[in-house]
Order: C-alpha cells, then structure tokens, then sequence
C-alpha cells in the first residue's frame, strides 16, 4: 500500500454528523464558499484533500475484486483505496473518486466501509441498492455540475 505524500494541502471540510452535505452542489457551493477554486475539468484529487480524504492504491485490489473502497479509520478520518488496474483509464479513476467522495458525504454515518466492484457501480447494477445508487448520482453530478 503506498501513500500519496507529495503535498499536505489545507483540509477546509471535516465532516461533521449528521450530514450537513446532500448533493453534489451542495458540495460544491461550500468548498467554494471556503474559497476552493472549481473549474472544469473538476479535480476530484484536490476536493478529496479538501474533505480529509486520504486516497491510496493497492494493487490487492485485482484479487479481491475491487474497483475503489472507502473506510472510515481512526477518529473517523476516511481513506479511500483504489485499485490501480481498475482505474488506469482517468476518466474511470475520477469517477472512483468521485463516487467515494458521494459515500462520505451522504453516508459515512451509516456504515464504516464501502466495497466497490465494477457491478455496483453501474447504473443497472446499482439500481436496487440505494447507497450504490446515491453514490452514482453524487458522482455523475461532481463530475458534470450544472454551471
Ligand atoms: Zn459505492
């Protein structure tokens, strides 16, 4: 497991419970209100610095079948761990992101880990689990806001 070392930026959002954050905009609106620049393409690597998420790669992702994952820690801090091999196409890596960014956000009270595989994070695939659901949502709206 490696760590991304290579800059400490300022964590602006700590999650507080319960969720103050629903959507994506929502999201969006308060990192921008703490001063966060959002431009397009979104940098979902700086947003999750900006929320305290640590995001690692481990490549025992291929033989536990994951595509991302995110666990909450020690005094709660969330890290996120991707699967490189599933993730080497950037625009697949950002969604990762993207999506365990929704679980934190929307239900990081709720449950203490979420495993993430290549079918729960497709529409049909995630059609009947509501967090699966909810956390594509999220992603598809972070990736592609409105303004
Ligand atoms: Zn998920």
């Amino acid at each position: 497991m490696t760590s991304d070392t290579s800059s400490a930026s300022q964590v602006i959002y700590r999650k507080n419970e319960p969720s103050d954050l629903r959507t994506a905009s929502d999201l969006i609106h308060y990192l921008e209100s703490a001063g966060f620049e959002m431009s397009v393409p979104i940098n979902v690597d700086e947003i999750a610095k900006a929320l305290s998420i640590n995001i690692v790669y481990d490549f025992n992702g291929i033989k536990d079948d994951f595509v991302g994952k995110i666990e909450f820690g020690v005094n709660n801090w969330p890290v996120v761990t991707l699967n490189p091999i599933e993730n080497t196409y950037e625009p697949r890596r950002r969604f990762t992101i993207a999506h365990e960014i929704g679980h934190y956000c929307l239900h990081s009270n709720q449950h203490r880990r979420f495993i993430d595989t290549r079918k729960n994070m497709s529409r049909t695939g995630s059609y009947w689990d509501t967090y699966e659901y909810e956390a594509n949502a999220f992603a598809a709206e972070l990736l592609m806001p409105e303004s």
